[in-house]
């Protein structure tokens, strides 16, 4: 099918954080309630362990077949009615696919039906182990994705990655930003060596625990103190829909604007700078910008932030009809069009 070529061949696996990000989206679209992630930098190794619905073992057998036999492709619906953007992420069937050709990925999972789990081992696009789960067990579904030496074979693309510091950051970044989406998930987060048993060093980084709103998942991340005053949005025009909240008290720092389109995060858009200049013009923002004595901009520009100014603090999400934009082109998907 066209649509689907198309999209296959514009998704690339750029990073390590888009790595993960692709795993853990993977993990919520298999409806998971718990999802573990683990990240070392030094090994280019990453693993994501949830409790979703887990692969089916013919499933995995043909992943294990990698370049030879074609791709494994999406279980996902594609086109038309049966595609619901905003409750799944993945309609491309690449991310897995792109990293075996790139990695080293051992994939163990258990589904509701099957026996056992099932385990392969990849490596650039070639089988090496496909059978009974050597080292995962448990008795009911899920999966576990660990993927070593990412992008061994791209050695350009290591070159120009990010410093440790900053990949584990954007990493921690990503799933804060997926759980204000999915407030009913718990995440982990650790850093440390891929390899299990004794003297494994690991440092957790991060643990959300499931709660019951975008709200309260924002209050465990970052405090109350910025959400004392919230507006909630609740808005519907046509077939688009605005849901989340607003803080008209602001904060001194960008750091806590999160917008989504169908809950993937969106970064760069035009739509920031629309809610910056609505905020200006409120009493609050109008405030905070007499008290730092300058002129309240006609444009407020995202980039040369003034002594004293407030942003306002907002997670919302966009919901718009799945076939009028496509969140799948960019592979780093913060950017819809
Ligand atoms: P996509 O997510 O676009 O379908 P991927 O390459 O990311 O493509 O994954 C391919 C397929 O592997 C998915 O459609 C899904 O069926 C299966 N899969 C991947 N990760 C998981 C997971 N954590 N739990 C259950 N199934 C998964
Ligand atoms: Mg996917």
């Amino acid at each position: 099918e066209e649509t689907r070529s198309t999209l296959r061949s514009t998704q690339i696996l750029t990073s390590m954080p888009q790595l993960v990000s692709e795993l853990v989206q993977n993990s919520l679209d298999a409806g998971a309630r718990q999802v573990d992630i683990g990240i070392d930098t030094e090994a280019w190794a990453c693993w994501v362990q949830d409790d979703g619905c887990g692969i089916p073992r013919e499933g995995l057998n043909l992943l294990a077949q990698g370049k030879e036999k074609g791709r494994y492709g999406t279980s996902k619906t594609y086109g038309g009615s049966t595609l619901h953007a905003s409750s799944t992420f993945g309609f491309r069937g690449e991310a897995l696919a792109s990293a075996i050709d790139l990695a080293s990925v051992e994939i163990s999972s258990r589904t509701a039906q099957s026996e056992g789990s099932w385990s392969i081992i990849v490596r650039g696009g070639s089988k090496i182990f496909a059978g009974q789960a050597l080292r995962w067990r448990r008795e009911r579904p899920g999966t576990i994705v660990n993927i070593k030496d990412a992008f061994y074979n791209l050695p350009v693309r290591r070159l120009s990655h990010p410093t440790p510091v900053t990949t584990l950051q954007l990493v921690k970044r990503n799933i804060e930003n997926t759980a204000l989406m999915f407030p009913h998930v718990g995440f982990t987060l650790e850093n440390g060596t891929s390899e299990r048993g004794d003297g494994a060093s690991k440092t957790r980084l991060l643990t959300i625990v499931k709660t019951a709103s975008t709200l309260a998942a924002f209050s465990q991340l970052f405090g109350k103190a910025l959400i004392q005053n919230v507006e909630i949005v609740n808005e519907k025009a046509g077939n688009i829909t605005i849901e989340g909240f607003l803080s008209l008290e602001g904060s001194r720092s960008r750091s806590y604007q999160f917008l989504y389109v169908n809950r993937h995060p969106v970064t760069s858009c035009d739509l920031h700078s629309v809610i910056d200049a609505k905020f200006s013009a409120t009493s609050f923002g109008r405030k905070a910008l007499d008290e730092s004595g300058e002129p309240a901009p006609h444009a407020p520009s995202r980039r040369s932030p003034r002594k004293g100014e407030r942003y306002p603090v907002y997670v919302l999400n966009i919901g718009v009809p799945s076939n009028s934009l496509d969140v799948t082109l960019v592979p780093a998907k913060t950017e819809a069009y």
